[in-house]
């Protein structure tokens, strides 16, 4: 389930490398130069922050292949991919069979243990209450999402788990990577299905 191109994070993704200007990669995100917008809405990710969450969108189409929503999540840990997963819940029969879900047990795995420490998980939807539950008791230090889920996210839409100050774990979290790319993805299942 891993990708072997998280052994190269630096490579510039397919759909980047026909930008030519001088600016980071970021700022021609979905081949629209970003710069000409205030605020920049990519100051808050780093220049492999969009390599990853290609990985995590790839991740999601894989869901597709067995009728399930498509959202993936890949865990990145010094570097590198160590885990992902998509979602499989129709596939399993399982409710708890969300992207982050499996892409969590997997990374724990990796790492012989509960705690998926200086790691980064870029999941391409809002992580629900269960999941954003998951990457706070693995004491996950920094979350990427991609588009919102105004439905059920609990990353600020409908509850902030990440946020909660009462926690005894605060992960950093940065939105709205790749946010159309992720949201059309789920839009096309969608319209697919009715
Ligand atoms: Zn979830």
């Amino acid at each position: 389930m891993l990708e072997k191109s998280g052994a190269t994070p630096a490579a510039t993704p397919p759909t980047a490398a026909k930008t030519s200007s001088e600016y980071p990669k970021l700022l021609h995100m979905n081949g629209t130069d970003i710069t000409t917008q205030t605020p920049p809405v990519d100051a808050r990710f780093f220049p492999r922050d969009e390599h990853f969450m290609r990985l995590a969108l790839r991740e999601a189409a894989r869901a597709l292949d067995h009728g399930d929503i498509p959202v993936g999540a890949v865990v990145v840990h010094g570097g590198e991919v160590i885990a992902a997963g998509h979602n499989e819940r129709e596939l399993r029969g399982d409710p708890t069979a969300h992207a982050e879900m499996v892409a969590l047990r997997e990374a724990a795995r990796v790492l012989d243990g509960w705690r998926v420490l200086d790691s980064v998980l870029y999941v391409t939807l809002e992580p629900c209450a269960m999941c954003a539950g998951a990457i706070v008791l693995a004491r996950v230090p920094r979350v990427v999402i991609g588009t919102a889920d105004p439905k059920a996210g609990a990353a600020g839409s409908v509850l902030n788990v990440l946020a909660e100050p009462r926690l005894n774990h605060r992960p950093a979290v940065d939105s709205g990577l790749l946010a159309d790319e992720c949201a059309n993805l789920l839009r096309a299942f969608f319209a697919s299905r009715r």
